[in-house]
C-alpha cells in the first residue's frame, strides 16, 4: 500500500462505502478524455462517465480553459444583490434549449439539491395561494439524492433505513415494467382523485439508480397529463437524463407533455464542477410574484451560480451543442444496439435496455445478486483489472460512458463483458466470483 493511500485511509470518509472491509480506494493521478492513469501508470476507462457526469470525458482542454480565465477574472460573488455574466448567458442558454414551458433557472450545488428546491417551490407555491395540499407521488425505485427531501421521495431501503423516521409520508406507485402498467395507472389514477396531492415527482423514461430501468413513455405522458389536470405540478428529475444522456437534449424533449420543474446536474458543466439547477415554468414563478415578502422562495447556498461553475457550464454546452456531440450520441446509440444484439440470446443475460447513450442488461443467475451481495464486489475488481470502470448495481451491468468515447474503446468494452459473460460459469466454479 502506498503512502497515499495509508494518508487516505486515515484521513478520509468515502461516499457509499464501509469504513471496514472494502478495497483500498484507487490512486488516480491524472486523467485524459476517457482514461483515468493510476498511480502506477495504468490506464481505466471510465465507462460510467464517473457517476455520470463526464459527458465529454476528462480533463477536456476546452473546459480547463474556461475555468482558468473565469478564475482569474471573478472566481466568487454572493448570488443575493449580485450578478454576473456567466450566470446569465448560462441561464438564457438553458431556457433556449429546456421545453419551452421553462421560464426561470434557479441555481445549487448538487442533484440533491436541485431536487430539494424543486420540492420545496412546489410546496410554497401552494402555501403562497393559500392551498393546503400534502401528497407527493413517486415511482417505486426511485433516486432523488440523498439529502432528506430527496431521501423521502425515493426508494425506501437498506440506504435509508437508519432515516426513515425522520422522512416525510409518500405515495409510492409501482414501477412500470410493462406488464403491470395498467395497474400502475389506476393506483395513480386513484391517488390523484384524493384531491390532495402536491406534487408528482419522476426520472423521466428511465430510472437511473435502481439499475437503468427503462419504462414506457406514452405512460409517463398520460401520468403528467392527468396530474397537471389536477393541478399536481410535475417535477422531472433530470439529473441523470438531461444533456443529451438519453439521446435528445432533454428526456422530455422525448415526451409530448412538459414538466412544471426541471431539475438538472451531473452533465451540465461536463463533470467539472459540482453544480445544480431547478428550472420551473411562469406558472409557478407567478405565485411568489408578490409585494408579501412572506411569498418570497427563502432558498439559498453560499457558492449559488458560482462563476467558474458557470463558466465551465457554458463551455460544456458549446461542446453539447456542436454537432459532432449529437453525432457522437446516435453512434454510441448504434453501436450499443449492435453489441445488444450480439449478447440477447446469451444464457446469462436478460433484459438488455438501450436509452440512448445507456446499455444496461441484467445477469441471468440465481445467485444472490443484489447491491450488498459479495458477486458485485467481484464483478467490479474483475473489470477493474481489465482496465475498465463499470459499477454494477445489484445484478445490472451498465454503461453511460463520456460521448467522446472512440469506437475502438466501445469494442474493447463490449469485447471484455462478452468474455466475462463466457468465463461466468468456470469463474463461480473456481469460487473466483
Ligand atoms: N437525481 C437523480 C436521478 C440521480 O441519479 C442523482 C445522483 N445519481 C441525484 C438526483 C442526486 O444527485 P447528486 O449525487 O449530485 O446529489
Amino acid at each position: 500500500m502506498t503512502d497515499w493511500i495509508k494518508r487516505d485511509e486515515a484521513a478520509i470518509w468515502h461516499p457509499f462505502t464501509p469504513l471496514r472491509g472494502m478495497e483500498s480506494p484507487l490512486m488516480i493521478e491524472k486523467a485524459e478524455g476517457v482514461n483515468l492513469y493510476t498511480e502506477e501508470g495504468e490506464k481505466i476507462i471510465d465507462a460510467i462517465s464517473s457517476w455520470w457526469v463526464n459527458i465529454h470525458g476528462h480533463s477536456h482542454p476546452y473546459l480547463a480553459e474556461a475555468i482558468a480565465s473565469q478564475a482569474a477574472q471573478l472566481e466568487h460573488v454572493i448570488f443575493a444583490g449580485f450578478t454576473h455574466e456567466p450566470a446569465i448567458r448560462l441561464a438564457e442558454r438553458l431556457l433556449e434549449i429546456l421545453p419551452e414551458n421553462q421560464s426561470k433557472i434557479f441555481y445549487s450545488d448538487n442533484g440533491s439539491t436541485a431536487v430539494e428546491v424543486a420540492m420545496k417551490m412546489a410546496f410554497q407555491f401552494f402555501h403562497n395561494q393559500g392551498i393546503e395540499k400534502r401528497k407527493i407521488i413517486a415511482i417505486d425505485g426511485a433516486y432523488h439524492g440523498d439529502t432528506f427531501g430527496a431521501m423521502s421521495v425515493g426508494e425506501r431501503g437498506p440506504f435509508t433505513s437508519p432515516f426513515d423516521p425522520f422522512l416525510f409520508e409518500v405515495d409510492f406507485v409501482d414501477f412500470p415494467n410493462g406488464e403491470n402498467d395498467e395497474e400502475v395507472w389506476n393506483h395513480f389514477q386513484q391517488i390523484i382523485a384524493t384531491n390532495d396531492v402536491a406534487a408528482f415527482i419522476y426520472e423521466p423514461l428511465a430510472q437511473g439508480a435502481s439499475g437503468m430501468r427503462v419504462y414506457d413513455k406514452d405512460l409517463l405522458d398520460r401520468m403528467i397529463s392527468l396530474a397537471q389536470t389536477n393541478d399536481v405540478i410535475c417535477i422531472a428529475d433530470e439529473v441523470m437524463t438531461g444533456f443529451g444522456r438519453t439521446g435528445e437534449l432533454f428526456a422530455a424533449d422525448s415526451l409530448k407533455t412538459n414538466p412544471d420543474i426541471m431539475c438538472l446536474s451531473k452533465g451540465l458543466t461536463g463533470g467539472a464542477l459540482a453544480m445544480g439547477i431547478t428550472t420551473c415554468s411562469q406558472r409557478i414563478q407567478d405565485a411568489y410574484r408578490s409585494s408579501d415578502l412572506m411569498k418570497t422562495f427563502f432558498h439559498g447556498h453560499s457558492f449559488t451560480a458560482n462563476p467558474i461553475t458557470c463558466a465551465v457550464a457554458n463551455a460544456s454546452l458549446d461542446l453539447l451543442l456542436d454537432e459532432k456531440c449529437t453525432e457522437n450520441r446516435t453512434r454510441i446509440n448504434r453501436r450499443h444496439t449492435a453489441f445488444s444484439q450480439k449478447i440477447a440470446q446469451h444464457a446469462l443475460v436478460r433484459n438488455t435496455r438501450i436509452l440512448g447513450t445507456i446499455i444496461a442488461f441484467e445477469l441471468n443467475t440465481d445467485r444472490d445478486t443484489s447491491y450488498f451481495n459479495e458477486a458485485r464486489h467481484h464483478l467490479y475488481p474483475y473489470f477493474i483489472d481489465k482496465g475498465i470502470l463499470i459499477r454494477p448495481l445489484g445484478n445490472v451491468i451498465y454503461l453511460i460512458p463520456p460521448y467522446i468515447i472512440s469506437d475502438e474503446d466501445l469494442d474493447f468494452i463490449y469485447q471484455t463483458i462478452f468474455n466475462f459473460l463466457e468465463e461466468y460459469p468456470m469463474l463461480i466454479e473456481n469460487n473466483e466470483l
